[in-house]
């Protein structure tokens, strides 16, 4: 999946906001959470770009608490919202196997999530 590269402008915006926006989310909105992940198309094709670097990351590209029946981790829910995928690397852009249709992503920003 080939998603073009945000503006400038926009990413540095989304680095700035985008994380305490989802610790906020996921934290205390979880009705704002289930509603964008009920959203949510496509599956996890393990891929294990989103995950680059961390020590969690198993060689067969999953994540090691999944072994632990410990899945309320904030990583493991990943992507919440389309803009984790949009504003991201360019290897999450081409290989994350999640999606929301735009249709959604309207609905979505236009309530402001
Ligand atoms: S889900 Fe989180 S903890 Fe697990 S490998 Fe990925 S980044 Fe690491
Ligand atoms: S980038 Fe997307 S498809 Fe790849 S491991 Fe992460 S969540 Fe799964």
């Amino acid at each position: 999946m080939n998603r073009k590269k945000q503006p400038l402008y926009k990413r540095i915006i989304v680095k700035l906001f985008g994380k305490f926006y989802y610790f906020y989310v996921t934290n205390f909105r979880r009705d704002i959470m289930k509603k964008s992940l009920s959203l949510r198309r496509g599956e996890c094709n393990h891929c294990g770009v989103c995950c680059k670097g961390c020590p969690n990351l198993l060689k067969n590209n999953d994540c090691k608490f999944w072994y632990r029946g410990n899945c309320d981790n904030q990583c493991l829910m990943f992507p919440v919202f389309p803009y984790q995928i949009e504003f991201n690397s360019e290897d999450v852009r081409n290989n994350c196997g999640y999606y929301w249709e735009e249709k959604d992503k309207s609905w979505l920003s236009k309530n402001k999530i």
